[in-house]
């Protein structure tokens, strides 16, 4: 309880939407403090059992997300001539809108067989399966993260709406089940219309409630 009085207490719309990176720490490993040590604690019992992770996504702030975004709304508007709202369709089917990542928290961890590392196409449901290059991993974390804490965010339930499928992709519960929590508190409609995000004005009232029920909601039933 201590804990989660602390994070309610400090966490602020600039944290939670990734525009402010004060409580993440570490060089190539970037995360929130405590995902971050729980994170070395599970990679080292995984070594002692042979499988490598490693990490290829930890936290991404804003401001990066904001050019993959813009960078997206550019090509499909300019070169294959979608109008706004198309456009942006077409980009949250695979990318958040910046702000609303869970990525931007510190607390999620996309991770891989440190063995395959040079691999091309590393993020790709079918490699965890039975028979794939990460198959090994993913059994291990199958059968170990949740002791550190580490769950799987956007399950293979069918009726799970939102993201796709996402093997590799794990949070940090005790930490991100909090910021959710305080997320979903936010007026995201008005800290879209403060950034430079291309076809924001396309972003209104009826486009976040669905995003917010589909894709902010739209995560394992194990985290609800
Ligand atoms: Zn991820």
């Amino acid at each position: 309880m201590a804990s989660s009085l602390m994070y309610t207490q400090k966490v602020n719309t600039e944290i939670l939407t990734g525009m402010d990176n004060s409580k993440i720490v570490g060089d190539t490993i970037q995360l929130e403090r405590e995902t971050y040590n729980a994170f070395i604690k599970m990679k080292d019992a995984a070594e002692k059992d042979g499988i490598k992770i490693k990490l290829v996504s930890g936290f991404r702030d804003f401001y990066r997300q904001q050019i993959i975004w813009n960078n997206k709304y550019k090509k499909f508007t300019k070169e294959f001539l979608l109008d706004g709202p198309s456009a942006i369709k077409e980009i949250i089917r695979f990318s958040t809108i910046p702000g609303t990542s869970r990525h931007h928290w510190g607390t999620e961890i996309d991770v891989i067989d440190k063995n395959f590392e040079n691999e091309k196409n590393l993020l790709i449901a079918k490699k965890y399966e039975e028979g794939g290059i990460f198959n090994s991993l993913k059994k291990w974390m199958d059968k170990n993260s949740e002791k550190f804490g580490f769950y799987i965010v956007y399950d293979d339930d069918d009726k799970r709406p939102g993201f796709e499928y996402e093997p590799w992709h794990y949070t940090y519960k005790p930490v991100s089940n909090l910021y959710h929590t305080e997320f979903l508190k936010l007026d995201l409609k008005s800290i879209i219309s403060k950034t430079k995000l291309a076809g924001k004005e396309f972003i209104n009232e009826e486009f976040i409630k669905k995003y917010i029920d589909e894709n902010i909601m739209g995560i394992s039933s194990h985290l609800k």
